[in-house]
């Protein structure tokens, strides 16, 4: 079954212009960084270091369990603490291996660089996994499964979409280091056995777009393709079909299409140019909740709370901190976490108390869910506790993408109760 993809008509306020033109501020942690241990949600990396062990930035810390098999790398140089447990974006509370950071960033070279023109197919994906690389588009997959096994791959997606509302990451990333992205990208399509390549990108950033056309000159099997400025153009089913007007039903590679985020390529670049995994990351930090939303350059492992006090700190006594965007980010009630390896944002909103009106029936909530579900109707199933009608209405396909509560004019949080009918859903699964 493809599914079908509604209509995509949202522009939303990006409040991006917040962060998009500041300089990117280093922040270093105060001390002590703290290293999620899983890989995935459900798998948990073996530890390969002991207490009191020295590292640098690049000792492998730990390896996860297959089929999730990557190494988590030192992003820092220092002296290794305790296993701890502290809540992670995933909004439940993981172990992490605290490391003592002694403020030298000694480097030692995990692995030896390599180069794509006379490196084959399988030295790549191998280095994709060596390299620890995640999909740095949020959701935190390892790279290296979509192309282990390429077949019938067409186009690489490159996607420099960045629809969420606030974050800038990828914009900035790709700003600083666009001949990484080339050099990534060219990687990238060289491992998928595609034949051509697309990096899409909104059609907004003319700038960027020039600069990165000017690169691309001698390449004319990587392409710029511009999207409009449209939400959730960013989610993958939604790009897919824009390019192609080809549906799938659960992974792009049913159409030929594999789609990696546009830092993820960055990343894999550095790690073939300099032997190096990822350490640090470019994160935006923005939201009328923070004094000065700017991005930051932090060794992952860097604790929210410190990032926030060392850019000046919340602007109100009440906020709501999000990791990740405030359409599909998480909630969450603390800012005791870490940023991962693949993190992009943290937004913080000033708290605001929203009274919602009875559902009006206006029926908005369905014309615009991008998943084409009926929201309103999940959301009433959820209330009456009817699993089978919330199985029947597709529950979970929903994407989390905010869209039915945003639109809604009756301020009903609609996303809410439609991501808690797809818990109860899995819930019953299990
Ligand atoms: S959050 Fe709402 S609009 Fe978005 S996919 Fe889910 S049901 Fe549809
Ligand atoms: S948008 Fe809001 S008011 Fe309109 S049908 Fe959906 S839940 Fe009801």
């Amino acid at each position: 079954m493809s599914l079908w993809i509604g209509p995509m008509r949202v522009h939303l306020n990006g409040h991006k212009e917040l962060t998009s033109h500041n300089e990117i501020v280093t922040v270093k942690p105060k001390g002590e960084v703290f290293i999620p241990l899983n890989v995935s949600m459900n798998h948990r990396a073996e530890v390969l270091v002991k207490e009191g062990d020295t590292v640098v930035v690049g000792t492998k810390l730990g390896i996860g369990p297959e089929p999730f098999a990557i190494p988590i790398y030192s992003p820092v140089s220092g002296v290794v603490g305790k296993v701890i447990q502290m809540m992670h974006p995933w909004l439940k509370p993981t172990d992490h291996l605290v490391i003592k950071d002694d403020g030298k960033y000694t480097f030692a070279r995990s692995f030896d660089p390599i180069d794509i023109e006379t490196a084959d197919r399988e030295t790549l994906v191998a280095m994709m996994k060596e390299a620890g690389l995640m999909g740095c588009g949020g959701a935190g997959f390892p790279t290296f499964m979509k192309y282990k096994n390429p077949q019938g791959i067409e186009t690489l997606i490159i996607n420099a979409v960045e629809c969420e509302p606030y974050i800038t990451a990828d914009y900035r990333t790709m700003k600083e280091f666009l001949d990484d992205l080339v050099y990534g990208t060219r990687a990238m399509l060289k491992a998928s056995t595609a034949k051509n390549a697309i990096i899409a990108i909104k059609k907004n950033k003319h700038e960027l777009c020039t600069k990165l056309q000017a690169l691309l000159v001698n390449t004319p099997e990587i392409k710029i393709f511009m999207t409009p400025d449209v939400y959730p153009m960013g989610w993958e089913r939604t790009l897919v079909y824009e390019y192609s007007k080809k549906r799938y039903d659960r992974l792009p590679s049913e159409v030929g299409f594999i789609v990696n985020n546009a830092t993820t390529a960055v990343s894999f670049a550095q790690a073939l140019r300099q032997g190096k995994p990822i350490g640090e990351k470019i994160v935006t930090i923005s939201g009328d909740g923070v004094k000065h939303p700017v991005n930051v350059r932090v060794p992952f492992g860097t604790k929210v709370s410190e990032i926030i006090e060392a850019i000046g700190g919340y602007s109100a006594e009440d906020v709501h901190i999000i990791a990740g965007g405030p359409m599909m980010g998480k909630t969450i009630t603390t800012d005791q976490f870490v940023i991962t390896s693949y993190a992009n944002a943290i937004t913080v909103l000033k708290a605001q108390k929203i009274d919602p009106l009875p559902c009006m029936r206006c029926g908005r909530c369905n014309d615009t869910c991008p998943a084409c579900l009926l929201p309103v109707r999940i959301n009433n199933a959820e209330e009456a506790k009817d699993l089978n009608l919330i199985e029947k209405l597709r529950a979970d396909q929903c994407i989390e993408c905010g869209l039915c509560s945003y639109i809604c004019p009756s301020k009903i949080d609609v996303t809410e109760g439609v991501r808690r009918a797809k818990r109860a859903l899995q819930l019953r699964k299990k």
